[in-house]
């Protein structure tokens, strides 16, 4: 009767799990605004209903009428992250949709969730071995919907999150040594498959020893922070990351030794010149750099590179050798 009143969900206080799903459908319910969602179905009343439940719960939710359709709005709308599809359809029906949108989003990234009236038990696994993440028979209640759909979301984010968590370094947000290595090594083996330069530089702040000795580790974390925001800024488009304490590695693709160097040189001068500030303290420091185009294997090209950077730092620091 409630759900019927147009109330989003209802409990019975029946244990204390009744307060935990409490606690996190209103955080469902404040994360929804964003999220995109596609309802493919050719009954109107059907297709309505699902998209009315979606909008009860603040999901965007756009509709299709069959998978041709939905194909064409996916692809104006590529951050869509739920697709509710019908099996039975005109032109391109549910199964043959699910297994299209599969060659360019994997379930980590897009939720399918199909539907069906049809009493063929086996359609509920046909669909997930085409590559749906769940499944719905018609009909079915507003509660079991919602639930399947909170559900799913959730395992996204939760993947979302550990992805995250898995690829990027905590402190500073750069990518972290494993992306560095498992991406690094894909884009060196495509660059050197299209005959393409590949350049890599390893760089090391200068003195930063001392910088915590002078300043606390705080603010040693503070200058870390500062550089990879500066980092960030000049080579947008490398794979930029912190492969050690104050060590930090970056791959230029298809770009050769003076041209990464052109790309380093104005980084290092930023950097030297560049005040940061911790409390009530005035920060300066440099870095060293070791850079080279060519050799074996990633592993090959960084020791390389480190050997230049040892080289950088005999010489005086403040320097890129390659
Ligand atoms: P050089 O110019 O020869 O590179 O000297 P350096 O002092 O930079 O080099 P050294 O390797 O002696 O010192 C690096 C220091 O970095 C030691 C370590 O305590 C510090 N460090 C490593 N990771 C972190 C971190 O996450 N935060 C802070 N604040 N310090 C760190
Ligand atoms: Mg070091
Ligand atoms: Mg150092």
């Amino acid at each position: 009767m409630l759900l019927e009143k147009g109330v989003v969900d209802y409990l019975n206080k029946e244990g204390r799990y009744a307060y935990d799903y409490a606690v996190k459908l209103v955080k469902r319910l404040s994360l929804n605004p964003g999220i995109k969602a596609l309802v493919v179905d050719d009954s109107l009343v059907s297709r309505s209903l699902m998209v009315s439940l979606l909008q009860q719960h603040n999901i965007k939710a756009m509709q299709a009428r069959d998978g041709v359709e939905a194909l064409g709005l996916l692809q104006q709308h590529p951050d869509i992250k739920l697709l509710v599809t019908d099996y039975n359809m005109g032109h391109m029906d549910g199964f043959e949709l699910t297994t299209k949108v599969r060659l360019d989003y994997s379930p980590e990234q897009l939720v399918i969730i199909g539907v069906s009236m049809e009493s063929d038990g086996e359609l509920s696994a046909k669909f997930i071995k085409n590559g749906a993440n769940d499944f719905l028979r018609k009909p079915f209640s507003n509660e079991e919907f919602h639930c399947r759909v909170m559900q799913n979301l959730e395992l996204l984010e939760t993947i979302e999150k550990l992805n995250l968590a898995v690829t990027t370094d905590e402190l500073t947000g750069l990518y972290n040594r494993r992306y560095f290595f498992d991406e690094g090594s894909k884009q060196l083996a495509q660059c050197r498959k299209s005959d393409q330069h590949f350049s890599v530089a390893l760089m090391d702040l200068d003195h930063f020893k001392q910088i915590n000795d002078s300043y606390g580790h705080q603010g040693g974390d503070q200058v870390l922070r500062q550089v990879a925001d500066l980092c960030r800024e000049h080579f947008s488009d490398c794979i930029c990351a912190r492969v050690g304490g104050e060590e930090f590695a970056i791959i230029f693709p298809e770009r050769d030794l003076s041209e990464s160097i052109q790309q380093l040189d104005p980084f290092r001068q930023q950097l030297e010149s560049t005040v940061i500030s911790h409390q009530d303290a005035q920060i300066n420091v440099t870095v060293s750099i070791g850079v080279c185009d060519e050799g074996g294997d990633l592993d090959e090209l960084l020791k390389q590179a480190d050997d230049y950077l040892y080289r950088a730092k005999e010489e005086g620091r403040n320097r890129i050798i390659g």
